[in-house]
């Protein structure tokens, strides 16, 4: 499809969701998923999951069969991708089609489940995982689709149905995945229902989520204020929040690659997920090397001290991040600044002191400050600091295999990506599965389909052993 053509797309489908706000949903509540109240989408997906658990794993396998292939088809990946940068404001269209495809190609499906045995004189004992029941997931704005896709699998992987509340600022893009989602499943011989949302989410219908009856486990893809909630709502809860990676570079790292794989990381996707590179802490030995190598690969590195002060209340005024720039490109950033940039330019960099707000507080732009330190111990102390015990992501670069074992115990991270780009720990270039859940805070880590499920024991005594 031409551009044109996916503009005209985006357009319709997105005048056709704002008809719910004005004149009520245009076709029929709970089509394809999406409800006008919360209550109506948590009752649906309640009664849809009694069906579905007691359909066979062959059905289930079906049935994400067809989500993957629905996301994976060509004018729906552009429409979807094209309509999260419209709608959020946010992210790079390009980077956003790699994300896409990659939750609807690397997500684990039902092969996840594996059962464990115990057989002797007792009999057998199996240990089988088992649904929760109905999830509720709350998605951010910065993966809307990925987030719907990811969850979504794993989730009716485990025997689960799902209610998403997703971020306000992407409802559209979730709303037109859910529809698209629950559209394939039907096609497939499937329930109504499955995956469900409702047309306009707010802060009140997500709290409805959280302590309806009918809900038993929640996830929350966010920050920490969601992480919070959902950990105090006494529901079995998955909090999967904020990150500051940092990107540590030591004397024995080999520069020119390192400097390549920090710029690819922290531009992807203009610095949106939660594992991109958010700082970076050098070894002095190496770091005007690094410097040099970073501008070689697109980064513009801003010197003048009232430049970085201009651009620091630019994008945190008043010490609150500018929900204008999140999210932004390098050039439009440096614009606002009064900087015509080159646009090859894809981030900006800047020598901070390790306490600089640019370094401590998660950004979600492409500002990478680069802070020296004296040798490895300190940079490891540093970055450790830095990473603020999210034990969310982080990456080192070293070709010192102690170095690199003593930065992976201190740090405590889900992920620690050696000598790669951050996008290598979801699967981008690095082996492993992907998720756009990365649960840090309560320790599932990176969660898939056995994430979602209950442990269960099944005894049966004085039989069916055949040693
Ligand atoms: P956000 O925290 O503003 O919103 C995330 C979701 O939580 C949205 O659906 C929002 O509506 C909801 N929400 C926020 N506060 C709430 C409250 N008090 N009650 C109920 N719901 C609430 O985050 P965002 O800007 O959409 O996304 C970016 C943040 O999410 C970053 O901090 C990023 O690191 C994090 N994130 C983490 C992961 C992960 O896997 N760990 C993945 C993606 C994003």
């Amino acid at each position: 499809m031409d551009t044109t053509g996916i503009e005209y797309i985006v357009k319709k489908v997105m005048a056709e969701i704002d008809c719910v706000e004005e004149k009520g949903w245009p076709v029929k509540d709970g089509e394809y998923g999406v409800f006008n109240d919360m209550n109506n989408a948590i009752d649906a997906a309640y009664i849809a999951q009694k069906t579905y658990m007691r359909q066979t794993m062959a059905f289930r396998s079906k049935i994400i069969a067809a989500m993957r292939a629905e996301m994976l088809k060509k004018e729906n990946m552009e429409v979807i991708c094209q309509m999260a940068v419209e709608e959020t404001g946010m992210g790079n269209y390009e980077h956003k089609l790699i994300k896409h495809e990659l939750a609807a190609t690397k997500t684990p499906g039902v092969e996840d489940l594996v059962a464990e045995a115990f057989t002797g004189d007792d009999g057998l004992t199996l240990m089988e995982q088992s649904p929760f029941g109905v999830i509720g997931s709350v998605s951010p704005s910065t993966n809307p689709s990925e987030t719907v896709i990811s969850n979504g699998i794993g989730m009716l992987a485990g025997g689960n149905t799902v209610v998403f509340a997703p971020h306000p600022s992407a409802k559209k893009t979730s709303a037109l995945t859910v529809k698209l989602l629950n559209k394939a499943i039907i096609a497939a011989g499937g329930p109504e229902n499955l995956i469900v949302t409702t047309a306009n989410p707010t802060i009140d219908s997500a709290n409805v989520m959280f302590t309806s009856d009918k809900i038993t486990m929640l996830c929350a893809t966010g920050g920490p204020g969601v992480v919070k909630q959902v950990l105090m709502s006494g529901k079995k809860a998955i909090g999967a929040g904020a990150g500051n990676p940092p990107a540590l570079v030591d004397e024995t790292a080999d520069i020119e690659k390192a400097a390549k794989d920090i710029i690819d990381g922290c531009c992807f996707d203009n610095n949106l997920p939660c594992i991109a590179e958010k700082e970076v802490v050098v070894v002095e030995q190496v770091a005007d090397y690094l410097i040099f190598n970073m501008k070689k690969n697109g980064a513009y590195e801003l010197k003048d001290a009232a430049k970085i002060k201009e651009l620091e209340d630019l994008v945190i005024p008043e010490g609150r991040l500018s929900r204008d720039y999140v999210g932004r490109d390098a050039k439009t950033i440096l614009k606002g600044i009064g900087i015509e940039a080159d646009p090859s330019v894809r981030v900006i960099i800047m020598e901070t002191s390790c306490n600089h707000i640019f370094a401590v507080e998660e950004l979600m732009m492409p500002i990478l400050p680069v802070v020296r330190v004296k040798n490895i111990a300190e940079g490891i102390e540093l970055a450790v600091c830095l990473e603020n015990g999210n034990r969310h992501t982080a990456v080192m670069h070293s070709t010192n295999i102690n170095n690199l074992t003593e930065m992976a115990k201190r740090v405590q991270t889900t992920i620690f990506v050696k000598n790669g780009p951050s996008y290598a720990g979801i699967g981008v270039g690095g082996e492993g599965y992907t998720t756009f859940t990365i649960a840090g805070p309560t320790g599932e880590g990176l969660t898939s389909a056995k994430t979602f499920t209950r442990k269960r024991r099944c005894v049966l005594v004085g039989g069916f052993t055949i040693k």
